[in-house]
């Protein structure tokens, strides 16, 4: 036996690093609209967004983790609802933060994107010009 090599360190990654420990798995419920057409936690700060994801079993959307803040997967975290929704238009891929899998889903309540009028990124008139260098 190799007393040198030590078994059961697995680098831990993601959504573990991240503090999920959901146990109830995927948590999806179709019925519930959309918080609104934008990150509830930008707009309520004066921030801006990249992409937008919506909370499969909320509906609180939230900026993605390419967005300076991050505020859909620190939803997930601080609530425990680990899939969202692409709220992009034509996007309609689900993601889940404790697997870190994208996976299959029913149809959300609409809307099921952001209004097409909204730019990307978001919103209008609080990008700063030099947004690309401040991307995750
Ligand atoms: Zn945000
Ligand atoms: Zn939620």
């Amino acid at each position: 036996m190799d007393q040198g090599f030590t078994v059961g360190t697995r680098h831990r990654v993601g959504a573990a690093r991240r503090g999920l420990s959901m146990t109830n798995g995927i948590d999806i419920d179709p019925a519930i609209p959309p918080s609104g057409a934008g990150c509830v936690e930008c707009l309520a700060t004066d921030g801006w967004w990249y992409h937008l994801r919506r909370c499969a079993h909320c509906g609180h959307v939230g900026c993605c983790d390419s967005s300076p803040s991050q505020h859909a997967s620190h939803h997930a975290v601080d609530t425990q609802h680990a899939v969202v929704q692409s709220f992009e238009p034509k996007e309609d891929w689900f993601w889940n933060y404790l697997t870190e899998q994208v996976l299959e889903g029913p149809s959300l309540a609409p809307p099921n994107h952001h209004p097409l009028d909204q730019p990307t990124p978001g919103p209008a008139g609080r990008v700063p010009d030099d947004w690309e260098d401040l991307l995750n």
